[in-house]
Order: C-alpha cells, then sequence, then structure tokens
C-alpha cells in the first residue's frame, strides 16, 4: 500500500494552489456568490493551465490522467479555492460527452472549450415529478414522419442550464408513462425553437446557477442522438459512479478549508482568559472534525484507485457518496460551532461553505439514494 503522492502529482497541486493564490481572492469570491457566475479571466487560465482537459482523450487534445490524480485536483482547487465554483464541471459534460457522443459532438466539444474555456453543454435529467426517482421521468421524444423527433416536457434544477450553449437531455423514447424504460441521451442547443429557461434561487452554491429548462415540441435530428437509442438510462447510472466520488472529492477540500479555518480561529478566540483550544470541548470538535476528513479522503481514494484498476464500484460509490458527503458537511457544521455568533455572519465564509456543502449531499443522488443503493449491495455480499 502506498500512500505517496507521484512528482507528477505533487507538481500538479503545487500549479493548482499557485492558480487559486492567484485569481480566488476573498473579494473575488464575495463577487462571484453576488453577481453569480465566474469571471472569464479564471476560466480561460483554468483552461490554459490545462486542468480542464485532464482525462479528456488525447486524440482530442486532452492530457491523460487517473481518476485518483483528477481526484486530488478537484479536491485541491475546492480547498484553496474555499468556495463551489463551476471549473471542474466541465469535465464531467466532457467526459459524458467524449464517451457516448458522435464524433461531430466531440470535435465541436473541444473546440467550443479550447475557444472560451466554458463547458459546452449542463445536464438535464430532473424533472418536477421525476428526482430521485429517474424513472418515472416524462420528458419524451416521439419519432415524426420525416424521420425527425420531437421533444416535449421539463427538467429542473439543471446546473448552468442558461448559461452554457447546449444541455444533454435524457427523455424517455415514444412513450411517457413509467413502465418505459427505453431511454436516449440528446445534446439539444438551448437557442433551438422551442426550448425556454425559467432561473431559481440556491440557498448556497450561488455562484453557479441553475434554472428549469421547458421542451416544447423541440424539434431533433438523429446527429443530435449520444450513443444508443434506448441506452440513455444505463448511460447515465454509469457515469454517475464517477460523478459522485468527484463530489466527494470537492466535499473533501471545503471541508479541509472549514477545518483550517476554525482551527485558526480557536487558536485566537480568547474565553474565560484563554484561547479556546484549550478547552476539551473545543479540543474534541476538533479533534472529530480532523477524523472525518481523514477519513473520507481514505474512503475517497480508496474507490477512485479501485475505478483505476478496473472494479466493480457501485457498492463503493455509493457508500463513498453517502458517509463522505454527510460528514464532510458535519466537519463544517463543527466548524460554525467553534465560530459561534461571528460564524453566523457574513464576516468570515464558514456559512457559506456550510450552505454550499449541504447542496453536495443532493446533487448526484440523496443520502437515503445512496443508501438504498449500497445496502442492497451490503445484504448480497453478506449473503452466502
Ligand atoms: C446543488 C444541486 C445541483 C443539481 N444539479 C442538477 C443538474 O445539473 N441536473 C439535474 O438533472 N439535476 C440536478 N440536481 C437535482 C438532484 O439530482 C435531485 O435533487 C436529486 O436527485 C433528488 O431528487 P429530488 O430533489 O426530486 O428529491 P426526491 O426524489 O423527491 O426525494 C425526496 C426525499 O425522499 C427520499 N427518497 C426518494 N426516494 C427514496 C427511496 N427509494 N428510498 C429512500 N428515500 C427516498 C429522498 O432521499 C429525499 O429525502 C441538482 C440538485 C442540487 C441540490
Amino acid at each position: 500500500m502506498d500512500f505517496a503522492l507521484t512528482d507528477e502529482q505533487q507538481l500538479l497541486l503545487e500549479s493548482v494552489d499557485e492558480f487559486c493564490e492567484r485569481y480566488f481572492t476573498e473579494d473575488v469570491v464575495k463577487q462571484m456568490y453576488e453577481t453569480h457566475c465566474m469571471p472569464d479571466e479564471i476560466v480561460e487560465a483554468y483552461r490554459d493551465a490545462g486542468f480542464g482537459l485532464m482525462g479528456i482523450p488525447e486524440e482530442y487534445g486532452g492530457i491523460p490522467a487517473d481518476r485518483v490524480t483528477i481526484g486530488l485536483m478537484i479536491e485541491r482547487l475546492y480547498h484553496k479555492s474555499g468556495c463551489m465554483h463551476i471549473l471542474y464541471q466541465n469535465s464531467l459534460s466532457m467526459f459524458d460527452i467524449m464517451e457516448f457522443g458522435t464524433e461531430a459532438q466531440k470535435q465541436e466539444a473541444m473546440e467550443h472549450y479550447l475557444e472560451t474555456g466554458w463547458p459546452i453543454a449542463s445536464l438535464s435529467i430532473s424533472e418536477p415529478g421525476a428526482g430521485s426517482d429517474n424513472r418515472s421521468m416524462t420528458a419524451v421524444t416521439k419519432k415524426q414522419e420525416d424521420g425527425t423527433y420531437k421533444l416535449s416536457g421539463q427538467k429542473t434544477w439543471v446546473t448552468m442550464g442558461s448559461v452554457l450553449p447546449y444541455t444533454i437531455v435524457v427523455a424517455k423514447d415514444e412513450d411517457p408513462s413509467s413502465d418505459n424504460g427505453s431511454m436516449s441521451l440528446w445534446l439539444v442547443k438551448m437557442d433551438t425553437p422551442g426550448v425556454s429557461t425559467a432561473p431559481l434561487h440556491k440557498i448556497g452554491q450561488q455562484c453557479i446557477p441553475f434554472c428549469e429548462v421547458y421542451f416544447d415540441d423541440v424539434v431533433l435530428t438523429e446527429e443530435q442522438r449520444m450513443g444508443n437509442s434506448g441506452e440513455g438510462f444505463m448511460m447515465l447510472m454509469k457515469n454517475f459512479e464517477v460523478e459522485r466520488a468527484y463530489i466527494v472529492a470537492e466535499q473533501v477540500g471545503l471541508a479541509q478549508a472549514a477545518l483550517e479555518d476554525a482551527a485558526k480561529y480557536a487558536n485566537q478566540r480568547i474565553a474565560f482568559g484563554k484561547p479556546i483550544t484549550r478547552l476539551q470541548m473545543i479540543q474534541e470538535l476538533l479533534c472529530d472534525m480532523e477524523i472525518k476528513v481523514q477519513n473520507t479522503r481514505n474512503m475517497l481514494y480508496r474507490t477512485l484507485w479501485m475505478m483505476d484498476e478496473g472494479q466493480p464500484v457501485q457498492l463503493e460509490s455509493a457508500m463513498l457518496k453517502r458517509y463522505g458527503c454527510s460528514e464532510c458537511f458535519n466537519v463544517a457544521n463543527d466548524a460554525l460551532e467553534v465560530y459561534a455568533g461571528l460564524g453566523y455572519t457574513t464576516e468570515v465564509r464558514i456559512g457559506r461553505l456550510w450552505a454550499d456543502m449541504r447542496g453536495n449531499m443532493f446533487g448526484g443522488g440523496t443520502h437515503e439514494i445512496m443508501a438504498y443503493i449500497a445496502g442492497r449491495q451490503v445484504a448480497k455480499k453478506y449473503a452466502e
């Protein structure tokens, strides 16, 4: 068992540190949360540093990287910036397009990224009546006599849906009823007639907007399909395992930032004539926060390593998302406890981290759904 970083990983993390130190000053971050967007300068610098190209196939201009290394980069990116920005999410839609997209879709996605630094597409899965229960979605495509398709339905909580030029939509084929398990993926341009959006307002993660997306008889052609017809659901499920691990990498980074803030503050804050770090109850909080961060980090890298080894991780990724997202959120909650009154103001960033991290317990699948996935696997594991 080797926990050491390679020289390349070490260098990568140093360049992530430099990038974050240079661009994510607290004033810039505050502005991002007020304006709900990120300056182009940061997006372009991220692209130029090559971070957004990691894991994308070399023949499309990407940089080869295993999942452990990408996880390390994501964790450090959120730890050092101390905010819930959009940057690495480029990789998520790009990975979907690289895996399931047509040659023309891949080329266009790369051209767009290299030109702008912004991801090309958001992901439209959830519906007002179908969140955890994706199979109950009612967005549907119906084939027309001329060979085109008409898409109708509504998606919700679509991260960056109103900002990015395309959205990847999963929709039922022909029949919207819940017994129809046949779904397909489509790459839909947001300025196509019949596509419209309405903003939604979050209680955290405000620098990444999300919205509802409406599809009103939107005409699609066969070229807009991603992957095989009818396999949309399975394709999404497959990539969720990776996405869940990367959400936990974000969460570990943010929890580390919260822990460091709380420990620094506790060293300075005087109560009853001494720094509060001398109070045993504060020591217990700090100790448990460190345990939670270290435990989640170890689970994260073991899961990513298993993926790199080609091992199945359905159980590990669900356990990781369930344990890691909530324990890291608890770290932020404990950090808020250490700050007490000051933590409940906007003078310090802990309240922002706390609200941002709560959202990661829903995106990519809820705490309960992770138990639903993992519990069945555990039962199977010990059946004999
Ligand atoms: C920050 C953020 C970003 C997001 N980004 C996107 C995005 O880009 N694209 C997108 O399509 N969606 C996105 N979502 C939506 C997200 O995927 C859903 O919120 C999530 O899947 C849960 O669905 P729901 O909110 O409808 O909850 P519901 O499914 O209605 O769940 C309500 C409650 O019931 C529980 N529950 C449901 N089913 C079960 C079960 N079988 N067993 C036990 N408990 C159950 C849930 O755990 C939860 O506690 C985002 C959400 C958030 C918060």
